[in-house]
């Protein structure tokens, strides 16, 4: 991963799935994030993301609930704290549920859980963490937009694609549909006004990946997280606001 130099990432929901294989994959990487901030609700009970603490120094467990802007709020003073002075340069608002409802068997519940987890919640992180974007753009040399400068990265699904309807026959998912569609505007609403403070904002779809969200598709954490890290090095301004999958691939809205 030559073009990607982070000295700092946050990812939510990093004790499971695919936000475990991200910070599993920064601490691969030949030049390691001094920072990987390590968001979920319940710090405690994770032994996995413990262990992989006290072998890793750089690793920083957060507690993060994204659904609860108070949470959001300590959490960003906490990773402020820590960074003492410098700013963040990658924010992945990975963290996100479906329910598996048809149109029929929908509700205003969960419409509304939903879209708080998965689109409310990335809007206030964007909020929060503007102040430590902003400061680690301004560290960064160079005019241009980068994942290494300073990005958020919106973790969507094809799912929320209008044109596509992508895996219909496996599930309506209403809800979850939904709210990645409107993850997917608030992007592109993120990608236009945050510009010109230098901050690189897209949304990606990671494929069909063997997490619990999903049972058993073919593409692995690994595989996915991996395409995913290797297009976060590699794009620039140019593709600022884009909808992309793990492979690079720019999918229709
Ligand atoms: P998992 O269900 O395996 O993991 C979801 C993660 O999100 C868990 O860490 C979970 O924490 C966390 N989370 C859920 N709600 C909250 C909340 N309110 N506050 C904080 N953390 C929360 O899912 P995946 O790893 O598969 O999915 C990761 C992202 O990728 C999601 O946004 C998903 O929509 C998206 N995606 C996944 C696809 C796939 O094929 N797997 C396809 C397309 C998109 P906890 O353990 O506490 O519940």
């Amino acid at each position: 991963m030559a073009g990607l130099h982070v000295r700092s990432v946050l990812v939510t929901g990093a004790n499971r799935g695919l936000g475990l294989g991200f910070v599993q994959h920064f601490l691969k990487m030949p030049n390691p994030p001094q920072w990987i901030f390590a968001g979920c609700r319940d710090p405690k009970g994770q032994r996995e993301l413990q262990n992989l603490a006290s072998k890793h120094p750089n690793i920083i467990i957060i507690q993060l609930e994204v659904s609860d802007p108070t949470s959001i709020k300590a959490a960003a003073a906490k990773v402020g704290e820590h960074l003492g002075g410098s700013g963040l340069n990658l924010l992945i608002n990975n963290a996100g549920m479906a329910k598996p409802c048809s149109l029929d068997n929908e509700t205003p519940e969960n419409m509304i859980q939903v879209y708080t987890t998965n689109t409310v919640g990335p809007l206030l992180m964007g909020q929060a963490f503007l102040p430590l974007l902003k400061k680690a753009a301004q560290e960064t040399p160079g005019s241009g937009l980068s994942c290494s400068k300073a990005a958020i990265v919106n973790m969507s699904s094809y799912a929320g694609s209008i044109e596509d309807m992508y895996v219909w026959e496996f599930g309506q998912v209403v809800s979850y549909r939904c709210s990645k569609a409107a993850l997917n505007m608030l992007s592109k609403c993120q990608s236009l006004a945050y510009k010109e403070h230098g901050i690189l904002c897209i949304t990606f779809h990671p494929g069909w990946v063997q997490t619990d969200m999903t049972g058993g598709p073919p593409l692995t954490v690994d595989d996915s997280v991996q395409g995913m890290l290797k297009m976060l090095s590699s794009i620039s301004e140019k593709e600022t606001g884009a909808f992309l999958d793990w492979e690079g691939k720019v999918l229709p809205w």
